[in-house]
């Protein structure tokens, strides 16, 4: 008998709002039910958002920021190269570890595209991965060769957003 897969390969991508907050949606849900949940967020860590100050004092839960200790102004893309990478290293290692039940690559999807990380590598991984892991991808533009092995997509479409009428990011709303 093929081996039973509890975990599912999960995208969440398109234009729209609510591809993060999905992820972290399901992570409420999880923590819920005594799950543990590992979160690496693949974006340049310079401002404190309500879901790493959340993430901080929530037992169950480890949110790691890609170059968190970094000066992004230099916009020097061998760094956001070496920490992409590094974030990429420490997120396979979660997964690998069993010790989550989900792990959440939250805007990997530009690190894949920008070609910081390596998209065989990617699918690998996530093919290899434990049969319990359940992994969230997030990003706008997901690569084919994910959407090819994952089990769920969701694509977030554009309909409205303030942002398109000059608002700004809403605190609690947007980060
Ligand atoms: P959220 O984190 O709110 O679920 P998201 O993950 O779907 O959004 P991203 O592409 O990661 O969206 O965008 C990050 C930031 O931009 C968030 O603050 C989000 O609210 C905002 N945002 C999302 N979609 C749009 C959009 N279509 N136009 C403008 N801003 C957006
Ligand atoms: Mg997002």
């Amino acid at each position: 008998m093929a081996r039973q897969r509890k975990g599912i390969l999960i995208v969440y991508t398109g234009d729209g709002k609510g591809k993060t907050t999905a992820a972290f949606g399901m992570a409420f849900r999880a923590l819920g039910r005594g799950f543990r949940v590992a979160v690496i967020q693949f974006i340049k860590g310079k401002w404190y958002t309500g879901e790493r100050h959340f993430a901080k004092k929530t037992p169950g839960i480890d949110l790691d920021v890609m170059g968190k200790g970094f000066t992004w102004e230099s916009k020097d893309l061998n760094k956001d190269k070496a920490a992409a990478q590094k974030a990429w290293e420490k997120a396979k290692t979660q997964i690998q570890s069993e010790d989550y039940q989900i792990v959440i690559l939250d805007e990997i999807t530009y690190a894949i595209n920008y070609g910081f990380i390596n998209i065989d590598d990617v699918v690998s991984q996530l093919k290899q991965r434990p049969a319990a892991v359940t992994v969230v991808i997030t990003g706008r533009n997901a690569p084919d060769e994910i959407v090819e092995i994952a089990d769920l997509e969701s694509e977030m479409t554009l309909k409205k957003h303030p942002y398109n009428e000059g608002h700004r990011a809403l605190l609690g709303i947007d980060f």
